[in-house]
């Protein structure tokens, strides 16, 4: 497990996705911040856009694990391949893709729970 809790960014796939349309991404996202073990909490546009990269290349980094809601975990690793190698980072191994699309706001938050459990990280 890495020494600081993880970051955590919705990816929100420009607001108008049909799979988001069950959850109300501000009440998770306040949850998950605010609840859940993690450094900070945040709500993106469109990370696989190239500001979406720029972004990513500026807040990645070293012993700090990526916990990133939105699409399909075999997308979130192809779209996200590149940024994470410019900040010499395994994506395989520092990114958590988590496919929160087509669930309820309960169910997504569950997930995202389930998924820092797993990885060792606890409420203290
Ligand atoms: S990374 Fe995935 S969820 Fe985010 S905008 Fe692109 S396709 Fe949509």
């Amino acid at each position: 497990m890495s020494s600081e809790r993880p970051a955590f960014i919705m990816c929100v796939c420009t607001g108008k996705c049909p799979g988001f349309g069950k959850m109300d991404i501000w009440d998770f996202i306040n949850t998950v911040r605010m609840a859940l073990p993690v450094q900070y909490g945040i709500i993106h546009p469109q990370l696989c856009e190239e500001d979406g990269d720029r972004y990513l290349e500026d807040v990645l980094k070293p012993n700090q694990k990526f916990f990133i809601g939105g699409c399909a975990p075999t997308m979130q690793y192809k779209l996200f391949r590149d940024a994470f190698q410019k900040r010499n980072l395994d994506v395989k191994g520092d990114l958590v893709p988590i496919d929160v699309r087509d669930m309820t706001t309960e169910e997504a938050i569950g997930r995202v729970s389930e998924e820092l459990k797993k990885h060792g990280y606890h409420l203290e």
